[in-house]
């Protein structure tokens, strides 16, 4: 990626690192700094890292109103890797058919035009709701649940979905391993007896994304994700995967 590239948004991002890192405005040429590292590199390489995402839900303007008290917005608790996201301080209970419960679901923010539970398939077992695997936003005719917080209760008729596994990129990213946005991907995990290989990793690429990995908990917990020596990822399947 050379300066002339560097989009706007990405600009302002790495602004918001810079000033970040520094506790105050940042003291170098953002744009210079841009050229020599995309966001989330490190040394002028790609740094990978995979993370686990736990069970929970995304809430629209409405919903949060709904469950929270009239005029209530997520309150960001903890800011993800991804720069912009946060696991907000409320939680809803998830309520599937016969009262099965989970307790404590975390909303991510910021809020979405619709709202969505995103589970492991262990998480879904325990509800009883047979939940598909699809990647985010693609929610038609998935089953729905009845979403519970302290200020009152909402029927989704859709929306309860186990997340694909899938890889956040930037372009520069994209460069560095020859894929390109909806290419799928392998990836590798060296652990202690529990090494595996998982297929189907979707490349989400935006400008502004860190090289990050999403597995659901039954993924990370497969291969021990936390005393794993080594991750890999490469361009992977035969592109007729493609979704
Ligand atoms: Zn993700």
């Amino acid at each position: 990626m050379t300066a002339s590239t560097i989009d706007r948004s990405v600009i302002e991002q790495l602004v918001r690192n810079a000033i970040r890192q520094s506790g105050g405005p940042a003291s170098t040429p953002v744009a210079a700094r841009g050229a020599a590292n995309p966001p989330g590199w490190i040394d002028g390489k790609p740094n990978l890292r995979v993370s686990i995402s736990a069970r929970h839900c995304h809430l629209t303007d409405e919903h949060v109103e709904i469950l929270f008290g009239a005029g209530s917005v997520l309150k960001p608790e903890k800011d993800l890797y991804q720069d912009g996201f946060y696991a907000a301080e409320q939680t809803v209970m998830v309520v599937g058919p016969r009262r099965r419960m989970l307790g404590s679901v975390r909303v991510l923010g910021p809020t979405r035009p619709f709202s969505q539970v995103e589970l492991a398939l262990t998480d879904s077992i325990s509800l009883g709701i047979d939940a598909p695997v699809r990647h985010s936003g693609k929610i038609d005719g998935t089953p729905g649940c009845v979403l519970v917080g302290p200020a009152g209760s909402v029927q989704l008729t859709q929306g309860v979905i186990r997340a694909a596994r899938h890889v956040h990129m930037n372009f520069a990213d994209c460069d560095h391993y020859g894929v390109q946005n909806g290419d799928m991907m392998k990836l590798k995990i060296v652990s202690p007896d529990c090494s595996v290989t998982f297929e189907d990793v979707l490349v989400r690429a935006d400008e502004a994304a860190k090289l990050e990995v999403h597995i659901d908990t039954d993924e990370g917990n497969a291969c021990n994700l936390d005393t794993a020596t080594e991750v890999t990822l490469k361009k992977g399947g035969c592109g007729c995967e493609k979704k």
